[in-house]
């Protein structure tokens, strides 16, 4: 069936609305015009309005409200929400999907998978729900209990980046609510339309139970990024995007003694041993770097092989690429899909000429495609090139499909390389040799969050915890006890005695 985002906007009730802020079913907005631009044809989706201060406040006043009763519902009868907000999800999943690959440009796969996570994520936090256990403790003094416990935080903050225009926000919010938040959204200024779609598509669910307005609430407009970092009201801020504004967004909370969850950018490598089985390698490098055009935290940008199977891996990855077809991310034929605007493809221009100018060698070259088809100029060809872990391209991340190779002669030297880039999020080592895989696993081994064997660095399931070090923030979002952050602890003490013993055996009579 042929592709209409007029059919898409329609049944996700997005036609007629001109929104940019919401406290859940009521829509408001008063800023000026931001218009979205698809990628994939540099065609106008649609128009929303931005929020304005006066929104914001009036935005935060109604979720500080809703906090105070939505605290108080049981954390099984909050899963219930999310429960329905997961069949919802189910219902919508197509429309959804497509809109977040006509909005942000990558592949309908990979939009469809998308919505699965919000679905996965759902079912977690169903399950969570009767759980966010706390621990007891014996306690030194005689007929004293002592336990902890865990309350919701209050208003927590979402931030997210383009790339991922709809799982990060419910990675944070789903865990968020059965934990007993409130959540205010400012999706990206760059894919705006994916974060009304949502708001819509749960709006029905807290409508339906007779929620009351704010628990789940959307603002649209940087300047509110800028509001919610400076918000004492927001204890806790989730900031997914760069490094640069993660910075910013980390100083400003800090400094009002906020929390932050600051996912940020990327530097990860595959390290390919000469016992790596290389059809694996192949698969996973080659998805890892081209795979959403390289616009993904976890994409593959540094492939560090060792001497022995380097020429076969250079060999096999430019078959590989001679092979990708570039174009509508809509149509499955496609491996790659648009950058996500011009200023990316500058981005991308650029660290190609500065690669050059540092020494490296180009294996397979890149380039913007222009005509038919490419019209939105947001297309590009993946490259390799071949280069040294210490020029300063290659310490940085760039948003876009440049895999950067290089050669190892033992395994410690590779694992040098892969942990001396500022950034700390997900790597990965190709071996079918145990030692090697322990090493790599291993204390001495990768400093980063997330370290996989035998498959690539890109993606993730959302059981386990997702997150990683150094400049990319050190944050954890979504499984494993990742819900502890959006809970403040508590530590309780009672005396059911007659006495009143101090701790530590101090005497303090009179
Ligand atoms: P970005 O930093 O440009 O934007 C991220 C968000 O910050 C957007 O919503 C943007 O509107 C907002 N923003 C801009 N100025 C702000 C301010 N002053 N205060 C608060 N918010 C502000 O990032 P992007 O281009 O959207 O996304 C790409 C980056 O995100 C890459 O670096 C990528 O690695 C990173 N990322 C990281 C993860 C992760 O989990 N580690 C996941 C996805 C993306």
């Amino acid at each position: 069936k042929e592709f209409s985002i007029d059919e898409v906007l329609q049944q996700l009730g997005l036609k007629e609305v001109n929104l940019g802020s919401s406290t859940g079913v009521d829509n408001f907005a008063n800023g000026t015009i931001l218009e979205s631009y698809s990628p994939v044809d540099g065609k106008l989706i649609g128009k929303v309005q931005i929020s304005t201060p006066e929104d914001y406040e009036r935005v935060m006043q109604t979720a500080t409200e809703a906090f105070k009763s939505w605290r108080l519902v049981p954390a099984p009868k909050r899963g219930e929400i999310v429960r329905q907000i997961g069949e919802e999800l189910r219902q919508n999943k197509e429309n959804l999907g497509r809109l977040v690959s006509y909005e942000m440009g990558k592949s309908l796969q990979e939009g469809l998978g998308e919505v699965q996570e919000m679905i996965d994520i759902c079912d977690f936090a169903v399950g969570l729900s009767r759980q966010l256990y706390g621990l007891t403790m014996h306690s030194e003094r005689p007929q004293h209990r002592m336990y902890e416990q865990w309350h919701p935080i209050g208003v927590v903050g979402i931030i997210s980046a383009f790339n991922f225009p709809v799982a990060v926000w419910s990675w944070n919010t789903m865990l968020a609510w059965v934990c007993g938040d409130v959540c205010i959204w400012k999706p990206s200024s760059k894919t705006p339309l994916c974060g009304v779609a949502c708001q819509h598509i749960i709006a029905r669910v807290f409508k339906t139970n007779n929620i009351p307005e704010g628990v789940c609430n959307l603002v649209i407009g940087n300047t509110c990024g800028d509001l919610i970092n400076n918000d004492k009201r927001i204890p806790l801020v989730s900031f997914t995007g760069s490094t640069r504004i993660g910075r910013h967004v980390s100083q400003a909370v800090a400094t009002r003694f906020g929390k932050t969850i600051l996912e940020l950018g990327g530097n990860n490598a595959i390290i390919v041993s000469e016992h790596a089985d290389i059809n694996m390698v192949l698969v996973g490098a080659v998805f890892g770097a081209v795979g959403t055009a390289g616009q993904r935290c976890t994409t593959t940008r540094r492939l560090i092989v060792h001497e022995d199977v380097y020429d076969k891996t250079i060999d096999i990855l430019q078959k590989a690429y001679a092979q990708l077809k570039i174009g509508n991310p809509l149509d499955a034929s496609n491996h790659v899909g648009p950058l996500i605007d011009q200023s990316a493809v500058k981005d991308y221009l650029n660290a190609i000429e500065k690669a050059k100018l540092e020494g490296g060698n180009i294996i397979v070259e890149g380039g913007v495609l222009s005509g038919e088809e490419y019209e939105s100029g947001c297309y590009v060809k993946p490259c390799i090139i071949e280069g040294e872990n210490h020029f300063e391209i290659i310490q940085a991340e760039t948003f876009a499909p440049i895999l950067y190779i290089m050669k190892y002669k033992d395994l410690e030297e590779a694992i040098a390389f892969q942990n001396d880039v500022p950034q700390g999020l997900s790597s990965s080592i190709f071996t079918t040799n145990m030692i090697e895989m322990e090493l790599f696993l291993s204390q001495a081994g990768s400093d980063c969050g997330i370290a996989n064997v035998n498959i690539g660095t890109s993606g993730a399931e959302i059981g386990g915890a997702f997150g990683g070090e150094k400049e990319t923030g050190g944050g954890r979002e979504s499984g494993s006890d990742a819900w502890k952050v959006y809970m403040r602890r508590q530590t309780n003490t009672i005396n059911y005695g007659t006495e009143l013993p101090l701790a530590q055996g101090i005497k303090f009579d009179f």
